[in-house]
């Protein structure tokens, strides 16, 4: 079970990333977090893994309240839930079959239970014949499936997915999710945050989304296309960071985004010597065709 209790949080240099969330998730739901960059999605998932703490506002997950939380426990809290990044995050020098072990070595299984998890783990995500490889050896899709089989390692009942589709093809993406919901269907809490509306369309499940860190909406994928059309407005500027390499804005806010896009007309009509406004829109929209989810 996962509780957020009118939390809100406000960083050191005074941005506001989430404001007075309320959200109750039992376990064995699915749900997917949508929001454009900026507006709180990572926030919302370090406060859960107790990354960070919330300015106000109170935090359950499972029997644990974060709040309460002393730091030497803060290890075993993470050990109940298993975290799936955008990046993948392999250990290169390690083969696919240590990389699933490495967290269970770490706290100290014997060597034969973690042979037969492992077996377990890298069967369940279709990759028991790479068990020899190395990460590089692997598509990002492949590279990805080792992730999620190493956050099921140590057997968490809560998986958060951070992005996991977010550097693999669309036909890959499909595959991810579909893996996650068959986790689902066995048992497993899964919360995956994404921007991709065509998944979460796929997938009727529950959709949070969060704009500028308030939950606009919070209900089934069917009734959430509304929303999802007007939050997409903010996710085709989200494209902006993720192509144009002036711009290299990571997790910005809308206001500072608008600043850029005017630095950047502003640039782009010195350099061109030319008067007429630029045409932002169409440039959006090539880049994103482009840069479609690589
Ligand atoms: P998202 O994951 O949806 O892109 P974030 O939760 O990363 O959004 O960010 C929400 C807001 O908080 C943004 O305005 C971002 O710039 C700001 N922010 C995120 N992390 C920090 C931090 N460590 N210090 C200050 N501001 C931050």
């Amino acid at each position: 079970m996962i509780e957020f209790k009118h939390v809100s949080k406000v960083y050191d240099n005074g941005t506001h990333a989430l404001d007075d969330v309320s959200i109750h998730i039992d376990d064995g739901e699915f749900v997917f977090v949508v929001g454009a960059s900026g507006a709180g999605k990572s926030t919302f998932l370090k406060l859960m893994m107790r990354e960070e703490v919330p300015s106000s506002g109170s935090i359950h997950i499972n029997n644990y309240n974060l709040g309460e939380l002393k730091k030497r426990k803060i290890p075993y809290f993470r050990r109940s839930m298993g975290i799936v990044f955008q990046d993948f995050r392999l250990i290169p020098t390690m083969t696919v079959y240590d990389n699933v072990a490495f967290a269970m070595r770490v706290i100290g299984t014997k060597e034969a239970q973690i042979r037969k998890r492992v077996t377990y783990v890298l069967n369940l995500v279709g990759l028991s014949a790479k068990a020899r490889n190395y990460p590089q050896e692997l598509s990002g899709g492949e590279q990805q499936r080792v992730a999620l089989a190493r956050a099921l390692s140590n057997n968490a009942k809560l998986i958060i997915a951070d992005e996991p589709t977010g550097n693999v093809d669309p036909q890959m993406s499909l595959e991810i999710v579909e893996l996650l919901t068959r986790l689902n269907e066995g048992g497993t809490t899964v919360i995956m945050v994404t921007h991709e509306h065509e998944l979460v369309r796929q997938f009727d499940r529950r959709v949070i989304i969060l704009e500028n860190g308030r939950v606009v909406h919070d209900g089934s994928s069917k009734d959430s296309d509304e929303a999802l059309q007007s939050s997409q407005g903010h996710l085709d500027r989200a494209h902006i960071d993720s192509f144009d390499p002036t711009f290299a804005i990571t997790n910005d806010n809308s206001a500072s985004l608008d600043k850029s896009i005017n630095k950047f007309n502003n640039s782009l009509q010195k350099k061109t010597d030319d008067d007429s406004a630029v045409d932002f829109t169409v440039y959006v929209d090539k880049s994103k065709n482009k840069n479609e989810k690589q």
